[in-house]
């Protein structure tokens, strides 16, 4: 965290005289992207392509940027010999999602196919890929985003098999905004960018740049990279990344299921106070979302409290890395069951 936003508001709302009881009051803020970023990103791949394995996994892990693999089950074996290069994605931070057992169009597909593409394909990616998370998925052709009764039932059934879904070119802006999701249904249909072979790095640069300004959430696309179809060649792929590392203090880099769980925590996130004495502070942040092992995404608070008094803050045993400033300190922590301590001097 380089900085805390809202500090101003904070010590607006803090500078009137205020009587001892209202202290009990928190004041504090969820960011809307971790560590107070202005927006959020995410990078994923299609389909389980060689190239997306062979040349764009390295360039993506020597800037540090953690990715989103979409990939189609039945695929793999033809296409990569082996499951080798999507367990070492793994081992290094990158998403392994589904995109399905065999790329069907979902919305022309009987609704207990539909059942076993979504079971079968989290069955076989959980027993390769031991550990990898929540599962999230990219629906095959883009087809799941849109109003239509068939495509309503598609995402019906998604509900029960993945946190959320990626869908393709479903409403104007290449970028979800902010507020994009109003219903649980909006989740199952998160907005991405088409990279397509004929991009231009300008087209790239530009969406980049309104993401960041709107505050929202950029999902590009990918198909080949050098190699494959759809393809971006590995000098145009390496400029985007050129391109997003630049903006690296502006933009949370993250795979598409991290960013989708912050988003869900933080809008129904709330932080209250257990108990205080004058030493310590434990806090309860919790969120209403069912499942504490799947929604695990740390969020970054930025609490109104006098910083210099603050000796550490820990939670489930554990410090947390805190940014004091003024009469704020900012910290990562996730919400659930476990409680936040503040340690005063
Ligand atoms: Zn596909």
């Amino acid at each position: 965290m380089r900085h805390c936003r809202y500090l101003f508001l904070l010590i607006l709302l803090y500078t009137a005289p205020v009587a001892e009881a209202q202290h009990a009051k928190l004041n504090y803020t969820i960011a809307h992207w971790m560590d107070n970023k202005k927006a959020a990103l995410s990078l994923t791949f299609d389909d389980a392509i060689n190239g997306q394995f062979t040349v764009a996994l390295p360039m993506l892990n020597s800037y540090g940027f953690r990715a989103t693999f979409f990939i189609i089950t039945s695929f793999v074996q033809p296409q990569l010999k082996s499951w080798q290069p999507i367990t070492d994605a793994a081992n290094v931070g990158h998403e392994i999602a589904s995109h399905t057992v065999t790329h069907p169009f979902l919305h022309k597909t009987p609704a207990d196919s539909i059942h076993w593409q979504f079971a079968e394909s989290n069955k076989i990616i959980a027993e390769k890929v031991p550990g990898r998370g929540t599962p999230t998925l990219a629906y095959p052709y883009g087809d799941g985003g849109n109003a239509t009764d068939s495509e309503q039932m598609v995402r019906n059934i998604a509900q029960g098999y993945f946190t959320g879904a990626r869908a393709t070119r479903n409403n104007q802006l290449p970028y979800n905004a902010y507020d994009f999701a109003q219903t649980a249904d909006d989740y199952y249909k998160v907005n991405s960018d088409m990279i397509a072979d004929s991009a231009s790095i300008g087209s790239f640069v530009r969406h980049l740049d309104e993401t960041i300004l709107a505050g929202g959430w950029y999902v590009p696309t990918y198909h080949g990279i050098e190699n494959g179809w759809i393809i971006v060649k590995k000098d145009a792929f390496a400029k985007q990344l050129a391109e997003i590392d630049t903006r690296k203090k502006d933009i949370w880099i993250a795979p598409f299921g991290e960013v989708l769980k912050y988003h869900k925590e933080r809008n129904c996130a709330t932080l209250q106070v257990v108990s205080r004495t004058k030493h310590c502070l434990t806090l309860a942040l919790s969120d209403t979302l069912m499942n504490d092992t799947v929604y695990n995404q740390p969020l970054t608070i930025s609490l109104n409290i006098n910083a210099h008094r603050v000796v550490n803050i820990q939670q489930a045993g554990k410090p947390l890395k805190l940014e004091a400033q003024g009469n704020t300190v900012c910290f990562n922590a996730v919400p659930g069951k476990q409680p936040i301590t503040i340690t005063k001097r």
